[in-house]
């Protein structure tokens, strides 16, 4: 089979995942934005899935190599009404470069962090941030308790012009048992309905090509998945 069917398969099956996911929720399919996660994936990749017009949204984990990709590679540049996300740690002092190029921050975890974007959002553009959720106690993982998380997004709603905080984003840890995801997942999705009831374009972040399905069960309305669509 030719690299582009094979491609296109794992986005048909992602996609049928998601919506029995959904289904066995309750859920309507179409709340759900499927993020694909593009940081490891090889260029030819990931412009066969452009090309054929089925990814809404990208998420990278570094500005140099995201800025490479999308901003300098004609290639990739005509495909600017695809949604792109960071989705990996940001370092203050490439806040400029991330606050140019991405429609969405979905890794703020600081003050100072949405500061330093608000400083660089260009003018007339609104940059869309989530707060990112610490789910374990382990010292390596990203983010910050929820409750923490629930107060900087409280503080910060409304705080810039070109800033909008429109939800939180989670990694489960690698491994986990379902009763375990569920159990991280289910405070957070609680959290998330009470704190953007109102927010017209709320987004919940939650699941990757491990757990999505569970993500997705538990009120998640943008999975990011990486490995299952480039494999
Ligand atoms: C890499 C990454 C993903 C995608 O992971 P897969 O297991 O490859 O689907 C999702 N979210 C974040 C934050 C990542 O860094």
């Amino acid at each position: 089979m030719y690299r582009e069917e094979i491609l296109l398969q794992n986005y048909q099956a992602v996609c049928a995942s998601l919506e029995q996911a959904a289904k066995r929720a309750g859920r309507d399919p179409r709340e759900i934005t499927l993020l694909a996660v593009t940081k490891y994936a090889q260029d030819e990749d990931v412009l066969a899935l452009l090309k054929r017009g089925v990814l809404a949204a990208v998420g990278e984990s570094r500005v140099q190599q995201a800025w490479a990709r999308w901003q300098e590679d004609p290639r990739f540049r005509q495909f600017s009404h695809v949604k792109k996300h960071f989705i990996g740690h940001l370092q203050t002092n490439k806040a400029a470069k991330a606050a140019l190029l991405f429609d969405s921050v979905d890794s703020v975890d600081s003050p100072e962090t949405i500061q330093a974007l608000a400083k660089h959002v260009p003018a007339g553009k609104i940059l869309r941030v989530l707060v990112q959720v610490k789910l374990t106690h382990k010292e390596t993982q990203s983010g910050l308790p929820l409750a923490q998380a629930r107060h900087l997004a409280t503080q910060a709603r409304g705080a810039f012009e070109n800033i909008d905080v429109c939800g939180y984003m989670a990694v489960a840890p690698q491994g986990a048992d379902v009763s375990t995801l569920r159990a991280l997942f289910r405070p957070l999705a609680k959290a998330f309905k009470t704190d953007f009831a109102n927010h017209p374009s709320a987004q919940l972040s939650l699941g990757m090509s491990e757990d999505f399905e569970i993500a997705v069960e538990e009120g998640s309305t943008l999975p990011r998945i990486g490995s299952l669509l480039f494999k």
